[in-house]
């Protein structure tokens, strides 16, 4: 009598259990035990009791062989989140429920090749300052001292160069910008010492505040893509300027990463808890608490995110230091990724109440003693390090404010039909804006990397 209830059940199971563990489905034949459950169990209440529990079970299972193949020993994490982080990504995370952070900077799509792209980028850090020598060429050096890769992946700096992954998106262009800040930050970093306490102070606030420079400068660039009214050309060929539509779209994309890195170390410390609480490692209950639901896709669901867990901790560098070598391990630690938090809220603050200044951009980039001391940086720019609220109210007004704008623009897109996920961009030569892009494009690499070594003599004199 219930076989068509059962029957939708186990399908829909399935449809979950395949997005997030077609490991674990690719051994069961699905019809037959379908079938032998279809005449086992005429209540449909009785057959979810067992069905409920022995989905359950099996991805205990699952999560457990990967915890044995993975890791010799007992599951221990390195990384703490400190009580102040984990109060602020709480309140990021309450404070944005409901609201779509999936962001992704990918949508807009440039025709740009990334010597354009270097260009640019080139041009935008000459606004910044055009008369200090040593600036202008750590910006060339970084620029052209870069590693490119044609494929996905997460762009880094280390200690020599600038790795890349570029695509050829209005986001990659954003991330040049984003790695030639950390790159010229680094060189002006202090030498600091592991054997003095001060200074390991110091290395840790590094650590936290690394990603203040680069924030800093996604916010700037994108105004100044704005500004110099970079020309969009979308997919029917109509060209437009870069609207304040993209760049609410674009800048929302940049903050997004402050309330995603939020989610996970609150996921992360609860997980942790659990964990802790169950020492026989993944069981039904766990699986439970953390899915705090009743439904079973939830479990499933939540379930993955252990799963995603168990394989960023278990990684084969355990002794990753983020500070000495930086081991591309990007996304796979918590304590790589809560440096977004800051860097957000501390790049939202700079944006609302200096408006992108550029002296005090410039000045920060270039002063080691604002990158590692969260005192000294607190009075260039005006915040009280003790008294973090205001920056994180502020940040959660801007992201609010950005979010209903951008949902009311994808929403109204919708209507009229138009797909915003396939824009060109070209940078309009106006106003001595980028005045060698179109010798570069014209006349290929050559010409173009001659261009750019006369604007930098240019700005050597
Ligand atoms: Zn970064």
């Amino acid at each position: 009598m219930d076989s068509k209830l059962i029957s939708d059940y186990i399908d829909n199971t399935v449809v979950e259990l395949n997005k997030y563990y077609p490991e674990l489905l690719s051994c069961i034949d699905v019809e037959d035990v379908k079938s032998q459950l279809l005449s086992s169990y005429s209540s449909f209440e009785d057959f979810k009791v067992y069905f409920d529990e022995y989905v359950k079970n099996s991805i205990c299972d699952f999560l457990n062989i990967n915890i044995d193949k993975q890791s010799k020993k007992n599951l221990s994490f390195k990384y703490k989140v400190d009580d102040l982080t984990l109060s602020i990504a709480q309140k990021l995370v309450n404070d944005t429920q409901g609201l779509n952070t999936n962001i992704d900077d990918s949508k807009v799509k440039t025709h740009l090749g990334i010597d354009d792209c270097k260009k640019i980028v080139l041009d935008f850090f000459m606004s910044i300052n055009q008369s200090d020598p040593v600036f202008a060429s750590d910006v060339y050096n970084a620029l052209y001292n870069m590693k490119v890769y044609n494929h996905p992946g997460r762009s880094y700096t280390n200690d020599k160069e600038i790795v890349l992954y570029f695509n050829g998106d209005l986001g990659d262009l954003v991330a040049i910008a984003h790695e030639v800040s950390h790159a010229i930050a680094k060189k002006h970093d202090l030498k600091l010492s592991t054997k003095i306490p001060s200074d390991r102070e110091k290395i840790n606030n590094r650590n936290l505040l690394k990603e203040v420079e680069s924030k800093m400068t996604e916010s700037m660039f994108l105004r100044y893509l704005y500004d110099n009214k970079i020309e969009c050309v979308d997919d029917n060929g109509y060209s437009r300027m870069m609207s304040d539509d993209d760049l609410d779209y674009m800048l929302l994309s940049s903050m997004s990463s402050g309330i995603n890195n939020s989610k996970r170390a609150c996921d992360e410390t609860l997980f942790k808890k659990l964990y802790y609480s169950n020492k026989d490692k993944v069981t039904p209950q766990l699986l439970d608490t953390y899915a705090n639901s009743e439904i079973l896709n939830d479990v499933i669901r939540n379930s993955a995110k252990i799963k995603f867990i168990i394989g960023c901790y278990f990684s084969k560098d355990p002794s990753f230091d983020y500070s000495t070598t930086f081991v591309p391990n990007n996304g796979k630690n918590l304590d790589n990724e809560i440096r977004f938090i800051y860097g957000n809220i501390i790049a939202n603050h700079f944006s609302e109440s200096f408006g992108c200044d550029k002296k005090v951009y410039y000045e920060y980039l270039i002063n080691g003693k604002y990158h590692c001391d969260i005192n000294k940086l607190s009075s260039l720019l005006g915040f009280d390090p003790n008294n973090k609220d205001v920056l994180v109210d502020n940040y959660l007004n801007t992201y609010i404010d950005l979010n209903k704008r951008v949902d009311r623009q994808l929403s109204m897109d919708e209507e009229k039909g138009i797909n915003r996920s396939n824009v060109r961009m070209l940078v309009r030569n106006e106003n001595g804006f980028v005045s060698t892009l179109v010798l570069c494009l014209v006349t290929g690499f050559v010409m173009g990397a001659v261009a750019v070594l006369s604007y930098i003599f240019i700005v050597n004199k």
